[in-house]
C-alpha cells in the first residue's frame, strides 16, 4: 500500500487510514527518535503502540543501540508506559551474540563497546575483552615498546558504540584483524545520535575509523542489515508483507524495511524529514530511491485518533 510514496497519512480520508491501519498485523518501531528521545517518550508514543497491540497487532521494538542489554531496554520501555515483553525487544547486542553462537564461535572477542554486549556475551557463554577506558600512555614509541599487549587467542573484534574510543583500541583491533580469519562485526553503522545541539558521535564512526586503519569491511548485525530480523521471517512469525516498520531515519529504518520486503512508516520526530525524502525523489541514484517511505507522520502520536477509532468502531 503507497509503497514508496511517502503518502502523508494526515492527508488522507479517515477512512483511508483504517484500510491503511488493517494492511498490517506486525508493527517492528524503532526506538530513539520515534518511541523516545533521551529518556522521554514522545508524546502519544506509548499510547499508540499499547492501542496497536490492542487491535491484536504483533509489537517488536528493534534498535541499534549497542549499549543495552534487551532486559535494560525492556525495563526502559516499561518504564516509559510501553506494554512489552522482552521477546518484543530485537537489539543489536542480543543478535551479535546470537550470531556468534549460531556459529559455535570458540575463541575470544575483543569488544570496542558497552556492557550491552558484553553481558550479551556472558549470557551465551562467549569470552570475551575487558570494557571501559584504555588510554594511551606515554608517546606512540613507548605504548608501541612497553604498553601494546595483543591477546593470543582473540578470534572476533565486535565493534558498537563506545564512549572510551582511543588510539590504543584502535591499533589493537586493527592488528587482530590483520589475521584474517579474526572476524570483523559491527553492531550497526549509525554515524551519529541525534541530539538538539551537540553532535555525538555514534558506532558507525568508530566502526568506520576500525575499518579505515584495518583495510577490511565488517560484518554489520544492526539495521539496515536484513540479519537483525531473519529469525522473525525465517520462523514466518511476521509476514513480511503485512508488517509495518516504523523509522526516524531512512537509511537504517526505511532501509531496513525495504530490505525485508515490510511496509514502511517514517516520523519526523527524529533523524530524517520530509525536506530529505524530496531529495532522495529527485536523485538520480537508485540508492536513494530505496530510502522513500510508504507513508509518513509527522510524529507517531499523530496515528492516535484513527486507531481509538477503529478500537471503539465509532466515526472519526
Ligand atoms: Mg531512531
Amino acid at each position: 500500500m503507497y509503497k514508496q510514496t511517502c503518502t502523508n497519512l494526515l492527508e488522507l480520508s479517515p477512512d483511508e487510514v483504517k484500510a491503511w491501519l488493517n494492511s498490517f498485523d506486525s508493527v517492528i518501531s524503532d526506538c530513539d527518535g520515534v518511541l523516545w528521545v533521551y529518556g522521554k517518550a514522545i508524546a502519544g508514543a506509548a499510547d499508540v503502540m499499547n492501542n496497536l497491540k490492542s487491535m491484536g497487532k504483533r509489537i517488536y521494538f528493534c534498535t541499534n543501540n549497542s549499549t543495552k542489554t534487551r532486559s535494560e531496554l525492556l525495563e526502559k520501555g516499561v518504564d516509559l508506559g510501553f506494554h512489552i515483553t522482552e521477546d518484543g525487544i530485537i537489539s543489536t547486542a542480543h543478535a551479535t551474540a546470537a550470531y556468534l553462537k549460531q556459529r559455535n564461535f570458540n575463541k575470544k572477542v575483543y569488544v570496542i563497546g558497552s556492557e550491552g554486549i558484553t553481558k550479551e556475551l556472558d549470557a551465551v557463554g562467549i569470552a570475551h575483552t575487558a570494557i571501559g577506558p584504555d588510554v594511551m600512555r606515554g608517546n606512540l614509541g613507548e605504548f608501541m615498546s612497553k604498553h601494546l599487549v595483543l591477546e593470543p587467542d582473540i578470534g572476533a573484534v565486535v565493534v558498537g558504540f563506545d564512549e572510551h574510543f582511543s588510539f590504543p583500541k584502535m591499533t589493537k583491533a586493527a592488528s587482530y584483524l590483520s589475521d584474517p580469519t579474526c572476524l570483523f562485526i559491527a553492531t550497526n553503522t549509525d554515524e551519529r545520535f541525534p541530539m538538539p545541539t551537540l553532535v555525538v558521535p555514534g558506532s558507525g564512526s568508530f566502526v568506520n575509523a576500525i575499518q579505515t586503519c584495518a583495510e577490511r569491511e565488517p560484518i554489520v548485525i544492526g539495521k539496515p542489515n536484513p540479519a537483525i530480523c531473519e529469525s522473525l521471517v525465517k520462523e514466518k512469525i511476521v509476514n513480511p508483507a503485512r508488517t509495518l516498520m516504523i523509522g526516524d531515519r531512512a537509511n537504517t529504518d526505511v532501509l531496513l524495511g525495504y530490505n525485508c520486503g515490510f511496509q514502511t512508516l517514517l516520523v519526523g520526530t527524529g533523524i530524517h524529514q520530509l525536506s530529505d525524502v524530496q531529495q532522495w525523489k529527485l536523485s538520480k541514484n537508485p540508492e536513494d530511491k530505496k530510502l522513500i517511505p510508504d507513508v509518513y507522520l509527522p510524529k507517531l502520536g499523530d496515528l492516535l485518533p484513527f486507531i481509538i477509532d477503529s478500537l471503539t468502531g465509532g466515526s472519526y
